[in-house]
């Protein structure tokens, strides 16, 4: 599931080969990717439009256009922007929903197997930072994300700091992966109360977010299954990631073998030794560390 670095590596690669284009032709395939809206009326709002910017907030994709309107992109769970230097050949794209075309022949596919992507335009003159306000939260790699801003944005919450994490109206991007590798990175376990972190580890959560994020976005993203970048090339995050999806190897950093739990109906993995339970502080490192903590989860 494309996360912040996913959205951000396509980003990058769209933005100097779309800015300055006009779209002159769309085609939607799916009516339920722009719907509620009506696809005659999204294509007609589109057309003839010069794109000015191509932007990223949290986990969405967006196309700012000369008129002001913003079109708005959310790949969900498998999602796929391609360009291409000229239009789509047949079967190009699996899993079709939309084409875009511009006036230098290039063209833009969303391709999406399970259908939940999503795209939408935001009318001229809408208050973007109105716009996202209580759904999109801190932008974790600007400058305003800092260790005491993560630790406002926590203050008071019993939920489990991996929960808070995904709360995309705390904490813009994150997702399921990176907040794995981040929470092993501050050696936090994942199911301490998020508003109940020390200073300290609020700093090392702050660096190990950014840091995580950083080093994805210098991969190219992470292609576990369907992800691909806007050239529909695989990213390399995915051989660096050292705890997520690694339940049973040995922990990189100690060698404690990894543990998997369920925390807010997500896959969690994380090191018993390198991110101690504190409820479990009285059992000894150990296999029955992370037995205690799963029951912990479920019951
Ligand atoms: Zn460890």
């Amino acid at each position: 599931m494309p996360e912040l670095p996913e959205v951000e590596t396509i980003r990058a690669q769209l933005a100097p080969r779309l800015t300055g284009r006009t779209i002159t032709a769309v085609a939607v395939t799916d009516p339920l990717l722009v719907a509620p809206a009506d696809v005659d009326e999204f294509c007609s709002a589109l057309i003839g439009r010069a794109v000015r910017r191509v932007r990223r907030r949290g986990k969405y994709l967006l196309l700012e256009f000369d008129s002001g309107a913003v079109l708005a992109l959310h790949l969900r769970m498998t999602g796929r922007v391609h360009w291409r230097a000229g239009p789509p050949s047949d079967g190009a794209e699996r899993f079709l929903r939309a084409v875009f075309g511009f006036d230098d022949g290039s063209s833009v596919t969303f391709g999406d197997a399970r259908r939940f992507g999503r795209a939408w335009m935001i009318p001229a003159g809408t208050g973007l930072r109105e716009y996202w306000r209580g759904r999109v939260g801190d932008e974790p790699l600007e400058d305003g994300f800092t260790a005491r801003r993560l630790a406002e944005l926590m203050r008071g919450r019993r939920v489990a700091i991996k929960t808070a994490l995904l709360n995309q109206a705390l904490v813009a991007g994150l997702g399921n992966m990176y907040v794995d590798e981040a929470l092993f990175a501050a050696h936090v376990h994942p199911l301490r109360p998020a508003g109940e972190l020390s200073e300290r580890e609020y700093r090392a959560l702050q660096r190990g977010i950014r840091d995580r994020l950083r080093v994805a976005i210098a991969a190219g993203g992470a292609s576990i299954d369907t992800y691909r970048d806007g050239l529909g090339e695989r990213g390399q995050m995915q051989a660096q990631l050292r705890v997520h999806l690694h339940e049973g190897d040995p922990c990189p950093r100690c060698g404690t073998i990894i543990a998997k739990s369920v925390v807010g109906q997500r896959g969690t993995y994380w090191c018993p030794a390198c991110q101690p339970d504190p409820t479990g502080a009285a059992v000894p490192v150990g296999s029955r560390r992370p037995r205690r903590v799963r029951e912990g989860v479920s019951g």
